[in-house]
């Protein structure tokens, strides 16, 4: 966990560009972006993937799904995007620290 570049993140020890946070979440500009608008969102508890996250992460998770809209139409989404989540290295996942893609704002497919 020490050593988890989004936790980094989170506690403001190395910079990114967030666009939103609250008591749970955080929100901030993927650095190398797959899509005209590509946002992660990222809870404050470190869960490595969706594999870890248990019973006692049950309205985290529904807080952090609830909150993509609201996220969505500030970004300017309303036509729409995709989220996207990577557990497990063969899902495509490079960070271990539970997180939603969103992407949208120009022509699909996005990664
Ligand atoms: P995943 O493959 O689902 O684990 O996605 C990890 C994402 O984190 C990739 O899209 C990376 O571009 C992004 N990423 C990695 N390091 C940073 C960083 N320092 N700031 C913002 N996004 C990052
Ligand atoms: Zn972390």
């Amino acid at each position: 966990m020490n050593d988890c570049i989004f936790c980094k993140i989170i506690n403001d020890e190395i910079p990114s560009q967030k666009v939103f946070e609250d008591e749970h979440l955080v929100v901030f500009k993927d650095i190398s972006p797959k899509a005209p608008v590509h946002l992660l969102v990222v809870p404050r508890k470190h869960i490595a993937s969706l594999n870890e996250a248990d019973e006692s992460d049950r309205e985290l998770m529904a807080h952090v799904m609830l909150t993509i809209p609201k996220i969505a139409e500030q970004a300017g989404l309303q036509a729409g995007y995709r989220t996207v989540l990577n557990t497990g290295k063969g899902g495509g996942q490079e960070v271990f620290h539970i997180h939603f893609h969103v992407l949208g704002g120009g022509p699909m497919p996005f990664a």
